[in-house]
């Protein structure tokens, strides 16, 4: 293995087609997961630079020609993007990697590809749109158009930068909005190449503008108040979330959130564990349990309760902990210190909650250049008691509870015992039971037997308090379209 090698790099703002310095030379440092090397430095967009940019995408939204040209011209131009993205996806791949700690071929061979899959999914779905005709006999003309709302803002999470972004942006641009981004201040590195990557494309100056920063009281915050911002579509926490929306109403901007998540992953006695091992696996530890949907309760029936721990441990313990750039790595580094301690700190609340240790709870030994990365070994406990701490809040780390239950009901109640409702998992061989827990788990997405597998078609969206609305498919394009009727008289 060799040491990673990282260079810091200057990230600029991208304002109205072009990369432009902090006005207030105000920059920030973003470190490497891996190693806390310092990989880049990033300007901080000020109240001013904020406010250019919002200005900017205002006046390419009013101006045109984006909002103006046809579908078809601006779909070509959002596909170029998707294509440019796949012929740059190693150097984008590796920057993901570097930026947010986790394993390159992740990153290369699913999120990158998820990334412009994301913006030519949009593109395509645009051509296949219609509006919409109401006949009401000879005398009128009644029809309905949708039409782009304005300015977007979209704020997007660490853990998955450059996916999640695209995801926002692929419905945003297809239907003729223009948009202010900011990426988390952790991982800026991918998507302040949007700028670059939408100028190549021919995305005309102003339509795409990206800005770094912090929330609140910072670039974040800034934006969510701009009155020249119509939409703020965000995924991040739950409370960042009632913050951003506190901060919109006075302007009553539309908002569309996708926020954390605690899913149950409920195994009942009939399932086939050889694949609810591996697939409850990845659920728990993908991108180091840093994901919004990992099923990070697992709940499992009290017959084969035994088994399962003993086989969930065993294949917990031989995951790969390591450099994000080796092949052989299965989990990297969690994001950043203070996200370590936030995650570590749950190790002392479930001691005090009398939650077993399975495995885990500690740094692994690593090679001496890996020492200061915030390594984590996969981590399970056992917990009785559904309304523990570890059992109710997203740690948002490589670490699960089991849950023992008896009965369906049982699982039921436990499985909509939180206050969010993004996703379930579901493993049974009763098909009966997979649709009557199904319809009766209240979150937005439930997976029976699999898990993480996606149509884009499909809404996305949280229950409870994982989200306000729904993206994907037509959902995506009617938070980012104002209907308009029109009815002529004839
Ligand atoms: P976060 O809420 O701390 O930050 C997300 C973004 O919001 C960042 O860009 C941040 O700078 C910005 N922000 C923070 N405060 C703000 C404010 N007051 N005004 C405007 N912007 C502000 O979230 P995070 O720690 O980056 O990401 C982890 C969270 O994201 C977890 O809760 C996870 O479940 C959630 N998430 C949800 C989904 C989903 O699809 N539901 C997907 C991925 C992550």
């Amino acid at each position: 293995m060799t040491e990673v090698k990282t260079k810091v790099r200057e990230v600029k703002l991208f304002i109205d087609g072009e990369y432009v310095c902090s006005s207030e030379n105000s920059l920030f440092e973003v470190k490497n997961p891996a190693t806390q090397e310092v990989i880049a430095k990033v300007h901080e967009a000020s109240r001013e630079d904020v406010d250019r940019a919002c200005l900017a995408a205002r006046r390419a939204f009013e101006q045109g020609p984006w909002r103006t040209m046809t579908v078809q011209e601006r779909s070509n131009k959002i596909r170029r993007m998707a294509e440019i993205i796949i012929e740059r996806k190693e150097e984008l791949a590796s920057l993901e990697a570097l930026d947010v700690g986790k394993p390159y071929p992740v990153a290369l061979g699913f999120e990158i590809p998820r990334s412009a899959h994301n913006l030519k999914f949009f593109a395509d779905f645009m051509e296949q749109q219609g509006g919409e005709v109401y006949p009401m006999g000879e005398d009128f003309l009644n029809y309905t158009r949708y039409e782009p709302v304005g300015v977007a803002a979209l704020i997007t999470p660490w853990n998955l930068p450059f996916m999640l972004t695209t995801w926002k942006l692929g419905p945003c641009l297809a239907t003729g909005n223009t948009a202010v981004i900011k990426p988390a201040e952790a991982t800026p590195l991918t998507v302040s190449l949007l700028g670059e990557i939408a100028k190549e494309a021919g995305i005309p100056d102003g339509v795409i503008n990206v800005i770094h920063g912090y929330g609140g009281n910072s670039a974040g915050e800034f934006m969510t108040a701009h009155s020249e911002v119509d939409m703020i579509s965000f995924t991040g926490e739950t409370s960042t979330g009632k913050a951003i929306m506190k901060t919109g109403a006075d302007t009553l901007k539309k908002v569309s959130f996708e926020l954390g998540g605690k899913a149950a992953n409920i195994i009942f006695e009939d399932a086939n564990l050889d694949k609810a091992i591996p697939e409850s696996i990845r659920a728990a530890f993908m991108n180091s349990g840093q994901v919004c949907l990992a099923g990070s309760r697992i709940l499992v029936q009290r017959r084969i309760f035994n088994e399962f721990i003993e086989r969930f441990k065993k294949a917990a313990e031989e995951l790969v902990v390591g450099d994000p750039q080796d092949a052989l790595t299965n989990m990297g580094p969690l994001v950043s210190e203070e996200h370590y301690q936030k995650v570590t700190s749950y190790f002392e609340i479930a001691k005090l909650e009398n939650s077993t240790l399975i495995t885990g709870g500690k740094r692994p030994n690593l090679p001496e250049y890996l020492k200061d990365g915030y390594y984590l070994e996969p981590t399970v406990y056992v917990q009785e008691d559904p309304k523990a701490r570890i059992c109710q809040e997203e740690i948002f780390g490589p670490v699960v509870t089991i849950i023992p239950f008896d009965t369906e009901d049982e699982a039921l109640q436990i499985a909509n015992s939180t206050d969010y409702g993004l996703n379930a998992v579901i493993w049974t061989d009763n098909l009966q039971r997979a649709h009557r827990v199904s319809h009766s788990v209240r979150a937005g997405t439930i997976w029976v037997n699999c898990w993480f597998v996606r149509d884009l078609r499909a809404p996305f969206g949280g229950y409870k308090k994982s989200g306000v609305g729904r993206e994907g498919g037509h959902h995506s394009l009617e938070f980012f379209t104002e209907a308009k009727n029109i009815c002529i008289a004839l």
